[in-house]
């Protein structure tokens, strides 16, 4: 197959590229498509039916042709369409019902890859996964992000560049690459970084640079969002269509899921927690307001809370070790009583917003992320009591307030997870098939 046009998701001018190496050569026929009565274009039954066999990995022609109401000849045009573009493939006979045993139907997993991009306060990190989340390499460095842009780009470049050799295929079949960042993003101008959280950036992000040097689509959005996204779609998350999850890392933010949609708000800046005021006169916060949440439990507070309270436990393990936000956390995982005592401190702070939280959206879970859900029960409990004591007890009794089991990948996964989720909407995203 000759090169092709590609649809930019930020509207960069469309690179072309050529088919993944291990994709099938064939020229895939143009996807059946039917108007849409709702929003009054033409949408098409490709999309619905490669996303059902993504979710239920295999799938007879006949199970798709009952699960969607099409009818056999519909999917079968749809399904010989799917197999030339290389993201499914024949997987051998099903059991029979009767008749002649059915061809099952596989997702291929492996046809493409996707880079996501974690870019903090301080450090980057880079996930290369395939299309079922699952991490084929991973890099991370540290840097100061907020105040070195060019330096930044370059090391995405690097750490996306190392993935890529690490895991050792073929550059051709990237799919994409999505990137978190620490700040809003406004769904409709992704290519726009807020001048007020990174000034040395000037308001814009670069990346489509990126994007071109391997020919593929850019995706941008929030940070938190992303922890979101990436435990719906990897995580506890799974089980609820209302959850907010709360990233706690050098800033503070929250994504709010609701009826299994993120909600940006009116320009992106929904689930800015971190931003809460906690204490009228409290310390100045990056955004120039007093006695912001992040003031109190963001990891620059709790590493100056630890240190203020240091004098007094004389035998703390904290006094041997260098003062981080990580050697912190190790103490409470060791039940040192100072971090155990500023635990309980960040607790009732963090209980505070999660109360208003609960009281303004009465989600079916809270999941704590970023590097303090390591503190797992430690942090819960008393999280748990402070919210207890702040909240409508029905709004309590009716959500679960837990940590994050992704990891320090989570946000990573979280930006391959937003590439992904484009794609499967809009299959001609993926290298191989032909734009409608
Ligand atoms: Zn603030």
């Amino acid at each position: 197959m000759g090169q092709r046009k590609r649809r930019s998701v930020t509207g960069l001018a469309a690179p072309s590229r050529e088919l993944p190496a291990n994709a099938t050569r064939r020229s895939p026929a143009k996807p059946p498509a039917r108007q849409s009565a709702e929003e009054g274009r033409p949408a098409s039954l490709t999309d619905s039916v490669l996303r059902l066999i993504w979710k239920e990995k295999a799938i007879s022609r006949a199970d798709i042709a009952r699960v969607t109401g099409l009818s056999r000849s519909t999917v079968s045009e749809i399904v010989t369409y799917l197999l030339a573009t290389g993201l499914v493939d024949e997987a051998g006979e099903g059991e029979s019902s009767g008749g002649r045993p059915p061809i099952v139907l596989e997702f291929r997993d492996e046809a493409c890859v996707i880079l996501g991009v974690d870019m903090g306060a301080t450090h980057v990190s880079v996930v290369l996964t395939d299309l079922r989340g699952a991490v084929l390499a991973w890099e991370s460095a540290s840097l100061p992000v907020r105040q070195d842009p060019e330096g930044t780009r370059q090391l995405i470049d690097d750490l996306c560049t190392r993935c890529l050799a690490r895991w050792g295929g073929s550059s051709t079949q990237l799919l994409g690459l999505g990137f978190a960042v620490p700040c809003p993003v406004d769904p409709r101008h992704q290519e726009r970084l807020s001048t007020h959280v990174l000034p040395a950036w000037k308001g814009r992000h670069g990346f489509e640079s990126l994007g071109q040097r391997w020919n593929v689509p850019v995706l941008v959005d929030n940070d938190a969002n992303l922890g979101a996204l990436a435990d719906q779609w990897w995580g506890e998350g799974r089980r609820f269509n209302d959850f907010t999850y709360i990233k706690v890392a050098t800033g503070v933010g929250a994504g709010h899921m609701v009826s299994g949609r993120i909600a940006a708000g009116a320009s992106g800046v929904a689930g800015e927690i971190g931003h809460l005021t906690i204490d009228l006169s409290g310390d100045t916060c990056d955004c120039g307001n007093r006695g912001c949440l992040q003031t109190f439990v963001g990891a620059r507070a709790v590493v100056n809370r630890v240190r203020r309270l240091l004098p007094e436990y004389p035998d703390s393990v904290l006094h041997r070790s260098e003062l981080t936000i990580t050697t912190w956390e190790d103490a409470v995982l060791a039940d040192d009583p100072l971090a155990v005592q500023v635990t309980r401190d960040i607790a009732e702070y963090l209980g505070i917003a999660v109360a208003g939280v609960l009281n303004l959206m009465n989600p079916g879970a809270v999941i704590i992320g970023g590097g303090i859900a390591r503190l797992g029960e430690r942090l819960l409990v008393p999280l748990r009591e402070t919210v207890l004591r702040r909240t409508f007890v029905s709004s309590l009794a009716t959500c679960e307030i837990m940590t994050s089991a992704l990891g320090p990948r989570a946000i990573a996964l979280g930006a391959a997870t937003l590439v992904l989720d484009a794609a499967l909407k809009d299959p001609s995203l993926f290298p191989g098939v032909k734009p409608r």
